[in-house]
C-alpha cells in the first residue's frame, strides 16, 4: 500500500542497475538472491533467479508442492511436480515447517492459475536447489495479516509479528514520515543537531526518568522531557535553524496509548515571530500529505483557544463537521423550568438530519451523557420537524414561538435534531464537547479519510492549580507572553495570552510550540510568578538565563509528536502500531522484560 513512498530509489528491484551504482559498485553479486520474492513479473520468464526468504506456508498435493516464499517485498510462489522433480528437491521441500528461512534457485515460468493477490501473481518458480539456511519452530501466532495472536503474545514475539505486512507497512509509512520530514527541514535549512539524552532533573512538567550516576554517587542525570532548553540554547549559539527528530521521555501514568518515551520532530528557528512560524510548519505538513497521502491540504484555519472553547468546548476541536454550540443562555432563562434557570450557560447543538433519532436512541444518548465519566445532569432535545413546527422535552416551560427561537439562534432546519446541555461554564463546555464528538461519529462525520488540520492560537500563558492556589506554566515556563499582555504579569495574570500555538488535526493535538522568552528579565519575572525563589530559578535554570545575557535572539519554535502523526497518517487509533517495540499500558517492555531488578553489586556500584 505504501510502495510509492519509500524513496527516491526506483525500487523496482534490489539491483537496479540504473540506482545501484549510487551506492555499490556495478559488479556487486550478492550471494543469496538475484531477486526479492516481491519482484518477478511475465517479463521475467525464462530467467534463472534466486530468491531467499521465509516459508510462508507449504501445500502438499502429492504430485504437486507449493512453496509460498516471502520477504520484506513480497511472495512467490514455488511449484514443484514431484514426479518430474530431482529427489533432492522433493525431499526437502517436503522437510520445510513454517517461518523456516531458505534460498531457491530455479527459472521463472508463466504460472497456469494466475494470482491477482500479490503481486508476483503472474509467475511461478521452478526450482534446480533448495537449500534451508535455518530452521524454525512453530511460531506462536500466524504470520499473517488477519492473525490469531492476541496483544500481548504479538508484543512478546514482536520480531514475529513484524515480519507481517500490515506491521511492517506501518514502520514503512513511519519511514516514509521521518524521511520527509528531513527533506522539507533540509531544505529550508534547518540542521539536525543531537542534544544529550543524560540531562538534569528540573520539577516542571511532568516526572522525570532518572538515571543515577556511578562516578558522581548520589546524583542523578534525567532523561529529557524533551530538549526545550537546548533547543534554545543554540538558538543563543547561532545555528537559526535546528530540528532533531528524537526519543522523550515522560514518567506520567499511563493512559491508553501513551507511551513513556515517544519520539517528536522537535524544531527551533531564531529571528521568527509567531506567523513565521506558523507558516514554515503550515508548510512541512502540506509537504507530508502532499508526499505521502497525495492530499492536498487547504491553508490552515487558525482559531484563538477562547474561540475553541466557545465553539467547540474543546482546544483541540475535530473540525471536520460543524456542529458548533450555539448559547441559548439569555433565551431561556425566567420560563419556569429550574434546570436552565439555576445554570451558568444553556448550550445547544444541531444534528444535522436526525431528526429521525428515536425516543430509545435519545434516551440511550442521554445515560450515555450522564455516565460518570462525562457527567451530566441531563439532556434537553428538540426536533426541528419537516413541516416547520418543533418537537421538545422541555415542551412544559417553552412554547412553539420559544422554540422556535431555539432554531434560528443554532440556526437549524427542518429534519435537524437541538441538543442541550446547562449547567456551570466549565463543565457543560466538556460534556457539550464530548456529545458533539459522539454525534459526529454516529452520524458518520468523522470520515478517517478526511484530514482537517488547524492552528489554534492565543492560549492562555497561565493555569491556576486550584489545589494548591500556584499559576502553572500552560505551554512551559520559557513560553513568551503576548506583549501587549505583559504587564498584566502584576496585576492579572490569568488574562496573560501566550505567544503560544497547537497544531490539531481530527480533534488530535499533533504539535505545540511557542514564541520563547528571550530577556534575561521576563524569565526571571516568570519564574517569579511561577513561584521559583531567585535561588531555585537559577540552580535550575541559572544555565538558560545566562546564555540570554550573551545576546540571545528572538526565537521560538514547536514539536510534533511523531508517533502521532504516524497513525494518523496511517488512519489508526493506537501509536504503539507504528513503533517497532513499543512498551504496554503499564510501562512494560513484555519481550526484553523491562523494567527489571538489577543485582545487589550494581546498586552499591551506583551507591543506591
Ligand atoms: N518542548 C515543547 C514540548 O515538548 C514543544 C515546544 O515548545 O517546542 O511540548
Amino acid at each position: 500500500m505504501f510502495g510509492m513512498f519509500e524513496s527516491n530509489h526506483c525500487h523496482k528491484t534490489l539491483f537496479c542497475r540504473r540506482c545501484l551504482p549510487v551506492y555499490l559498485p556495478l559488479n556487486t553479486i550478492f550471494m543469496y538472491r538475484t531477486h526479492t520474492c516481491g519482484e518477478l513479473r511475465k517479463t521475467n520468464i525464462g530467467e534463472t533467479v534466486t530468491l531467499s526468504g521465509w516459508v510462508q506456508g507449504v501445500r502438499d498435493k502429492g504430485s504437486l508442492l507449493w512453496i509460498d516464499l516471502r520477504d520484506r517485498y513480497g511472495i512467490t510462489q514455488i511449484t514443484i511436480e514431484t514426479e518430474n522433480a530431482a529427489k533432492e528437491i522433493v525431499k526437502t521441500a517436503r522437510e520445510l515447517g513454517r517461518e523456516y528461512v531458505i534460498s531457491v534457485k530455479g527459472s521463472v515460468i508463466e504460472r497456469y492459475s494466475k494470482s491477482d493477490k500479490i503481486s508476483t501473481g503472474d509467475i511461478e518458480i521452478v526450482p534446480s536447489d533448495i537449500k534451508i539456511l535455518n530452521a524454525a519452530i512453530v511460531p506462536p501466532f500466524t504470520i499473517e495479516d488477519d492473525t490469531d495472536g492476541g496483544d500481548e503474545i504479538r508484543m512478546k514475539y514482536r520480531y514475529l509479528d513484524i515480519r507481517r505486512e500490515v506491521v511492517r507497512n506501518n514502520l514503512k509509512l513511519r519511514h516514509s514520515l521521518s524521511r520527509e520530514t528531513r527533506k522539507y527541514l533540509d531544505a529550508h535549512q534547518f540542521i539536525e543537531i543531537e542534544t544529550p539524552v543524560l540531562i538534569k532533573s528540573t520539577p516542571e512538567g511532568a516526572r522525570d526518568f532518572v538515571v543515577p550516576s556511578r562516578m558522581n554517587q548520589g546524583q542523578f542525570y534525567a532523561l529529557p522531557q524533551s530538549p526545550q532548553t537546548f533547543k534554545q540554547l543554540l538558538m543563543v549559539s547561532g545555528i537559526d535553524r535546528y530540528y532533531q527528530i528524537v526519543k522523550c521521555f515522560r514518567d506520567e501514568d499511563l493512559r491508553a496509548d501513551r507511551q513513556p518515551e515517544f519520539t517528536q520532530i522537535d524544531c527551533e528557528m531564531s529571528f521568527v515571530d509567531q506567523d513565521d512560524i506558523l507558516i514554515m510548519f503550515e508548510g512541512l505538513v502540506k509537504h507530508l500529505f502532499k508526499e505521502i497521502k497525495g492530499i492536498e491540504i487547504d491553508p490552515l484555519p487558525r482559531m484563538s483557544y477562547d474561540d475553541a472553547m466557545r465553539l467547540y468546548g474543546n482546544d483541540k476541536p475535530d473540525i471536520r463537521f460543524g456542529m458548533q454550540f450555539a448559547d441559548l443562555t439569555a433565551i431561556t432563562q425566567n420560563k419556569g423550568f429550574n434546570v436552565f434557570d439555576q445554570a451558568e450557560v444553556v448550550l445547544a447543538i444541531v444534528a444535522p438530519g436526525a431528526n429521525h433519532f428515536t425516543r430509545k436512541q435519545l434516551d440511550e444518548l442521554t445515560d450515555w451523557i450522564k455516565r460518570p465519566q462525562i457527567g451530566a445532569k441531563g439532556m434537553i432535545y428538540c426536533r426541528c420537524n419537516d413541516d416547520g413546527t418543533f418537537k421538545s422535552s422541555a415542551d412544559k416551560f417553552f412554547n412553539e414561538n420559544e422554540l422556535k427561537r431555539w432554531g434560528e439562534i443554532t440556526g437549524a432546519k427542518a429534519g435537524d435534531l437541538i441538543l442541550v446541555l446547562s449547567g456551570e461554564l466549565k463543565n457543560t463546555r466538556k460534556q457539550m464537547s464530548e456529545l458533539r464528538i459522539e454525534m459526529g461519529r454516529q452520524l458518520g462525520l468523522r470520515d478517517p479519510k478526511v484530514f482537517a488540520p488547524l492552528w489554534v492560537t492565543d492560549f492562555p500563558l497561565l493555569e491556576l492549580d486550584e489545589d494548591t492556589n500556584r499559576w502553572h506554566a500552560m505551554h512551559h515556563p520559557f513560553t513568551s507572553p503576548k506583549p501587549e499582555d505583559i504587564a498584566m504579569m502584576k496585576t492579572n495574570p490569568g488574562a496573560i495570552r501566550a505567544n503560544a500555538y497547537d497544531m490539531v488535526i481530527n480533534g488530535i493535538e499533533v504539535g505545540g510550540g511557542s514564541i520563547r522568552i528571550h530577556h534575561k528579565n521576563l524569565q526571571q519575572k516568570m519564574f517569579k510568578l511561577l513561584n521559583f525563589t531567585d535561588e531555585e530559578a537559577k540552580a535550575q535554570f541559572g544555565f538558560l538565563m545566562n546564555a540570554f545575557e550573551y545576546g540571545a535572539p528572538p526565537h521560538g519554535g514547536l514539536a510534533f509528536g511523531f508517533d502521532r502523526l504516524c497513525s494518523l497518517f496511517g488512519g489508526s487509533d493506537s501509536i504503539r502500531d507504528f513503533i517497532a517495540f513499543p512498551k504496554n499500558n503499564m510501562g512494560r517492555d513484555v519481550m526484553i522484560d523491562a523494567p527489571s531488578l538489577i543485582s545487589l553489586e550494581q546498586k552499591k556500584e551506583l551507591g543506591l
